[in-house]
């Protein structure tokens, strides 16, 4: 038997319950199939076949997660912090021991290669561990000494939090925001993308599982205009975590203001990679195709505009299409494939229609631009050539196996063909230019910059952007303050002069 054959046969196992009833919410440590009883249909883009159907949660579901987020509140934040980190690394070994099926399910449902998934399970678990270790020193504050006074700072935990997230690479994701959130001492309630909500589940039973109490982490399934909606509106979460596009940020941001709600936004992104002539052109070139056709290219961090220094742009070009000809596309669970469907008919339509866009705008097709030919998502991986910065594909985000390369005169050029878009996520500067290096980093209107490197993701550094990409920072000790409430205290340190009125 194949592995691909194996594969399908192992994934058809973990389906077979979740096509016998609709797949349901998880609140208060139980399966709940939701107040409604109604449910919409989850679909596998490798031929558009229904896996199951899936409860629509509505606002009455959430108020039940909300309020045994709530409940559960004051019990999970005063357990110390030592044996919050405890169960955190439970849930992590958990999360490990179900690597496998977790990557099958997230593969089947959201089209991203098995080759990428099972890694992304095995992140997961880790970011239990990084957060669960960070547990015991979260609450720890800092000593600001005056001259009568000593300052000092206690944090703790804001509240219950609601973490909306999106379709791509979505167990991943949610336990970035997850594992943070419990460690601070929040509870949670969970609002998975409508287009791949299995994993979610998952997520929340293996936990629970592993010991988590009852109403620490919830779970409600439904779209982002009913569930989504009623979430951020709910008075009783105090901050929500969401990753998504900047419009449904906006819209959160509008429907969280009468209750106040502190926010966090990770959103989009149309991020340079800059080729300049004196880099090291293999690795650039490594580098350029991993980081737009990984994933899909349903890549919040994918270079998707290539911006090529004009001296190399031939040689860079050429080679480029060489290698997109030999990149795999295929059946997300075969484990060769490096290219699988994309998510849904909708987002797979939003891509396509760039093919003709490009053509319209005055851009070449270098490579691919057509729909495979399928009942599945499939595109032909893309290359755009010939484009100029105004032009939409180089301005919206695509989000699919889609490049446009733009070529630029100089240093200067370059960053004002980098930074002349709305959004601000990440950059990546190729050259043996170090100082030039820094340079285009502090210029760089981008949130993250990597030089002469790949995405490359250390736990305890910044993640997150500017401009339309993002309001505020996740990673170490920055997801903590978004989690945490800061307070001083401020104590005399002997008989300094207190003013006197009315004497
Ligand atoms: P989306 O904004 O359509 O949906 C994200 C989530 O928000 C879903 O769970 C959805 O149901 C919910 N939602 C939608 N409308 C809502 C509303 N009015 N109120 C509350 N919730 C609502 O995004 P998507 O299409 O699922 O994901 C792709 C986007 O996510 C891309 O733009 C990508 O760049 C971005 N993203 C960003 C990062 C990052 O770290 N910056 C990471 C991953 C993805």
């Amino acid at each position: 038997m194949s592995d691909l054959e194996n594969n399908l046969q192992g994934i058809e196992k973990l389906l077979a319950p979740l096509r016998a009833e609709a797949l349901p919410h998880f609140i208060n440590g139980k399966r709940d199939a939701g107040r409604s009883g109604n449910t919409f249909e989850g679909y596998t883009p490798v031929d558009n076949s229904v896996i199951g159907t899936v409860a629509a949660g509505n606002s009455d579901d959430i108020d039940a997660a909300c309020n045994a987020a709530e409940a559960a509140f004051e019990e999970w934040r005063a357990m110390p912090g030592k044996e919050r980190k405890r169960l955190l690394h439970k849930v992590a070994d958990a999360i490990e021991a179900n690597a496998k099926d977790i990557a099958l399910v997230e593969s089947y449902d959201s089209g991203q290669a098995l080759k990428f998934m099972g890694k992304a399970a095995v992140r997961g678990a880790a970011n239990f561990r990084f957060f669960g270790d960070m547990a015991e020193s979260a609450r720890d504050g800092q000593s600001l000494p005056a001259e009568e006074h000593i300052n000092y700072s206690l944090r703790q935990p804001i509240g219950p939090v609601g973490v909306i997230t999106p379709w791509n690479t979505p167990f991943m994701l949610s336990t970035w925001k997850i594992a943070p959130a419990l460690a601070a001492g929040c509870t949670v309630v969970h609002k998975p993308a409508e287009w791949s909500p299995y994993s979610a589940m998952m997520l929340a039973e293996i936990a629970h599982s592993a010991g988590l109490p009852d109403g620490v982490l919830n779970c409600v399934q439904g779209l982002g205009e009913d569930a989504g909606k009623a979430l951020t509106e709910h008075p009783a979460i105090k901050a929500v975590a969401f990753v998504g596009e900047s419009t449904t940020g906006s819209h959160i941001m509008r429907q969280g203001a009468d209750t106040l709600k502190r926010v966090h936004f990770e959103l989009g992104g149309k991020n340079p990679v800059i080729v300049f002539d004196d880099a090291d052109l293999e690795r650039a070139l490594d580098a350029v195709v991993f980081m737009i056709y990984s994933l899909n290219g349903e890549r919040c961090t994918s270079s998707s505009r290539l911006l090529v220094q004009e001296s190399i742009r031939d040689e860079f070009i050429a080679r480029l299409v060489e290698r997109i000809a030999k990149l795999k596309v295929g059946h997300p669970l075969d484990p060769a494939t490096e290219i699988g469907p994309l998510i849904h008919q909708r987002h797979f339509d939003k891509v396509c229609s760039y093919f003709e866009a490009a053509v319209a705008d005055g851009a070449k097709i270098a490579a691919g631009g057509k729909a495979l030919d399928s009942k599945g998502n499939f595109v032909s991986p893309t290359l755009f050539v010939d484009a100029s910065n105004e032009m939409r594909i180089a301005q919206q985000e695509i989000f699919g196996p889609v490049l446009t390369a733009i070529s630029f005169k100089d240093e200067a050029d370059a960053l004002a063909i980098a930074n002349d878009t709305e959004y601000g996520l990440a950059a990546y500067v190729w050259t043996s230019d170090i100082g030039r290096g820094h340079r285009m980093a502090q210029h760089l209107d981008a949130g993250m910059i990597w030089i002469n490197s790949e995405n490359n993701r250390h736990l305890p550094a910044p993640f997150g952007g500017m401009k339309a990409s993002g309001i505020g920072r996740d990673g170490g000790d920055y997801s903590f303050e978004f989690y945490m409430e800061t307070k001083n205290v401020c104590v005399a340190l002997g008989s300094h002069r207190v003013p006197k009125l009315g004497k």
